[in-house]
């Protein structure tokens, strides 16, 4: 197994058999051995250097109906809110106070915020704070509407592929939605010139060790910047309310493995991968992971921003967070920095 991980240090890929095998094999010694190789990879890179990105999760309507997730339509018992602009604004003014430099809205699939509305915010942000980066995570658009928002001014898309493989993906999501047009919409992101980040649940329900290879093949053809990947966690109001959590473990062992695939990625330690362990954000760190996305949205609506149970951080204000988190990265030996944290093929200014 040593061979097959150092085959994938120094060829960045490994066949899908290859993959499956490290991930259905995988043990303790193999995983500190890929832990340790990963931190020197991350290091030659970005150093000790830990990005921090504010996380304003602006809307919890949903259009769509994932099996997984919280903020479904179907789940009545959600109550719905809705940041205006302005809320949206002030968000970003306590950030950049508290040191962030890299705005992330995320939401549910909701057509209130149209496209000149989602234009008119991105703007907005980018003119007051130019020296700060807008992500957005707003789910499946037409190529058209994100050139848009990137003419507006966003610099980078969140969309995990969730799994890579057809089947598997119908198993988790409702019938009009489809594996085929997540990945169209990564294909389009990254031709219109954004940085790009996909990614996958760990241990979703009916995963297997052949999607998970499948997953890092994808993720190798589509050489995004980023990749976020969490365990899948329950949520109480979703068909998937009995299934069993992902693990941290396999979870840490699949970041090992992206970084040592994707070497300059910006990979975030998760939420969900903290709220399963109280210290899987500092082990994200340390097998591999170089960003975290603490929450700026408004104390009052944190708690309705639930996409699976156990949420942590949902009662802290954000300067709270800011102070937790600077104290947890440090206790890793790496550093939070106040920088808009760039994929490196990008400016990092
Ligand atoms: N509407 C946006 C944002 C989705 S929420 C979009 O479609 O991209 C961000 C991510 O949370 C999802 O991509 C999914 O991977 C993750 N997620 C949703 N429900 C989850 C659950 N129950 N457990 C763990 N992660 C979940």
């Amino acid at each position: 197994m040593k061979k097959l991980i150092e085959k994938l240090e120094k060829e960045k890929i490994l066949t899908k058999e290859e993959f499956a095998f490290l991930i259905e094999n995988r043990n303790e010694e193999i995983a500190e051995f890929l832990f340790e190789k990963a931190r020197k990879i991350r290091e030659t890179h970005y150093g000790k250097d830990v990005y921090i990105r504010g996380l304003i999760e602006f809307t919890n309507y949903c259009k769509n109906d994932c099996l997984y997730c919280g903020i479904r339509r179907s789940n009545k018992t959600c109550e719905r809110y809705r940041l205006t602009k302005e809320d949206i604004l002030l968000c970003c003014e306590e950030g950049y106070g508290l040191g962030f430099r890299t705005f992330v809205l995320q939401g549910g699939e909701d057509n209130h915020y149209s496209d000149d509305y989602m234009c008119e915010i991105i703007s907005e942000i980018k003119r007051k704070y130019p020296d700060c980066a807008i992500t957005l995570s707003i789910g499946e658009k037409s190529k058209e509407s994100y050139q848009k928002f990137f003419d507006a001014g966003a610099d980078r898309y969140l969309l995990r592929h969730e799994t890579a493989d057809f089947s598997h993906y119908a198993k988790l999501h409702p019938e009009n939605l489809s594996a085929e047009n997540r990945q169209r919409c990564l294909w389009d992101l990254k031709e219109i010139g954004y940085q790009v980040g996909t990614g996958f649940m760990v241990g979703s329900p009916y995963q297997t060790a052949e999607n998970l290879a499948e997953d890092m093949l994808f993720i190798h053809k589509l050489q995004p910047h980023m990749v976020g990947i969490g365990p899948f966690i329950p949520h109480h109001a979703t068909p998937f309310r009995d299934e069993k959590s992902g693990t941290l473990e396999l979870t840490l062992f699949m970041l090992g493995l992206l970084r040592l695939m994707l070497p300059t990625a910006l990979l975030p330690s998760t939420t969900a991968l903290g709220t399963i362990h109280p210290e899987g954000r500092e082990k994200g760190l340390l097998a591999g992971a170089n960003v975290v996305m603490p929450n700026l949205s408004p104390v009052t609506v944190r708690k309705k921003y639930l996409l699976y149970d156990n949420k942590i951080c949902t009662g802290d204000e954000s300067a709270q967070c800011r102070v937790c988190l600077e104290k947890r990265v440090a206790s890793t030996g790496y550093k939070i920095v106040v920088s808009a944290g760039h994929h490196l093929s990008f400016d990092n200014h």
